[in-house]
């Protein structure tokens, strides 16, 4: 049985490739003159290209692949289901056992009262699952007027309406007629580039007070609920200041306002612990969960829930739901994916090996003349590239030019590192070996000084005035 694979000579693939195929979040124009690079397999954490490189992904995918590539094991118990119960919808007051044996697992890692699960197939549609089903909530209560839901810029929630409007991302928002009624954007924690003059400590207390500013000007009334990534990811790994969290939950605790944490990236094993509102001191009413859940292995994401709000929402008919709502053979292969990550012990691997080793290799990067900033927790990290490292300096050309560069040599010397506007971001497989991290920073120290070059050569090392 053949896979799917480069069956015609690179150009050709890329030429159908443009002819076809719409890529996501890119200028197809221009990826059609330039041609796509085709990624033919993999193992560990190496890709493989139709050229023949190895290409060693700093990103785990797009922060998924928990795992690495190429666990047999998945793939087994997915042709296992497929031919036991390829599908089956849990609508119409019927179940299966790989949903139920998931959302058991799943509400047994989860903390606290965390023990319900609303089944998505994404991450972006588990986010809309949580707007209607925190309205709902409200509405239920008999506080229909409680719709506003809080959140902050450069927040990644996804990219469907409702959880595009929940991100706040100004380019998405521009497209579309995004976002829809009753969301409320809130400064982010982002202390290296917003926070002037002030301490850390102090500049997450101030961000963290908007949220209170915002509850008292919209009328505590209004409000439904305030959902955040425990570290933004997406937003280049910003790792909030030690005081902003506390205050956070302070805030919803006082007001009794709902708390999402979107723990799609963070969640399952990337911050060393199985969830990053673990790892953050986070006690929240709704989790965002998808990517880690299946390793990418399979399309699936979810809500988990906590009682009181799974009891409410229960009482009645919640209209909503999802043809691929837990999936059978996406269910199947998630819980395989937990079952590896418990029994290999990855998180310890994290904690005790990778962890520590990643830091080491990341915060060395800091003494680079291009690095500004480096921030690392467990397993995904961030460097702010500037033209002047004491004053944190912009660069005068336009945001994203330096990170572009970046990229652009990091893919040269076969590393997969991402940019997100002048941020460098990682979060590689969590399996990855001291080996492998060592080697990881060679690259990415070898992008980074001929990115240095490059940007002298044109003379873009300018600060902004
Ligand atoms: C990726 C991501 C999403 C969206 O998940 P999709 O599966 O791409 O829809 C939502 N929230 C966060 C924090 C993410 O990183």
């Amino acid at each position: 049985m053949p896979a799917i694979t480069n069956h015609l000579p690179t150009s050709e693939l890329q030429a159908l490739d443009a002819a076809h195929h719409m890529h996501p979040f890119t200028a197809n124009g221009e990826l059609a003159e330039k041609g796509a690079r085709i990624i033919t397999r993999a193992k560990g954490v190496y890709l493989y290209d139709s050229e023949g490189n190895e290409i060693l992904d700093g990103m785990a995918g797009l922060w998924c692949v928990n795992i690495g590539y190429g666990r047999g094991e998945l793939a087994d118990v997915a042709a296992r289901q497929m031919r036991e119960l390829p599908f089956y919808n849990t609508f119409f007051q019927t179940t299966h056992v790989p949903a139920i044996a998931l959302a058991q697992k799943i509400a047994e890692l989860a903390p606290g009262d965390l023990n319900h699960v609303f089944f998505a197939g994404s991450g972006s549609e588990a986010n809309d699952t949580n707007i209607r089903m925190v309205r709902t909530y409200w509405a239920i209560k008999g506080k229909p007027e409680k719709t506003i839901i809080i959140s902050r810029k450069n927040a990644y929630h996804g990219s469907s309406v409702g959880s595009g409007s929940l991100g706040g991302m100004t380019p998405m928002h521009e497209q579309g007629g995004l976002p829809i009624p009753d969301i409320l954007h809130i400064n982010q924690p982002y202390w290296w580039a917003e926070g002037g003059d002030t301490t850390p400590e102090d500049f997450g207390l101030a961000r963290a007070a908007e949220l209170e500013e915002a509850i008292l000007a919209q009328g505590e009334d209004r409000i439904a609920a305030f959902i955040a990534e425990p570290i933004q990811g997406a937003g280049g790994v910003i790792v909030p200041p030690s005081t902003y969290w506390p205050e956070i939950q302070r805030i919803c605790d006082k007001y009794k306002i709902l708390l999402i944490a979107d723990e799609v990236i963070c969640g399952f094993g990337r911050t060393g612990n199985w969830f990053g509102s673990q790892t953050m001191g986070i006690k929240p009413h709704i989790m965002t969960i998808a990517k880690g859940l299946s390793s990418g292995y399979q399309p699936i994401g979810g809500s988990i829930v906590c009682d009181e709000v799974a009891e409410v929402i229960g009482s009645g008919e919640f209209n909503h739901g999802y043809t691929y709502s837990g999936h059978p053979v996406a269910s199947a292969v998630a819980l395989e994916n937990l079952r590896i990550l418990e029994e290999e012990h990855v998180l310890d691997h994290v904690r005790d090996v990778a962890a520590p080793a990643l830091k080491e290799m990341w915060e060395g990067l800091g003494d680079h003349p291009l690095v500004g900033e480096t921030a690392i927790v467990g397993m995904m990290g961030s460097l702010a590239l500037t033209p002047q490292k004491e004053s944190r300096a912009k660069f005068a050309m336009d945001a994203g030019t330096a990170g572009f560069t970046c990229r652009e040599r990091c893919f040269a010397n076969n590393l997969i590192m991402r940019h997100v506007y002048d941020r460098m971001v990682i979060s590689p497989p969590l399996v990855i070996t001291p080996d492998e991290i060592t080697e990881m920073g060679k690259r990415a120290r070898k992008a980074l000084d001929e990115c240095y070059t490059q940007l002298k050569d044109r003379d873009q090392l300018k600060p902004a005035a």
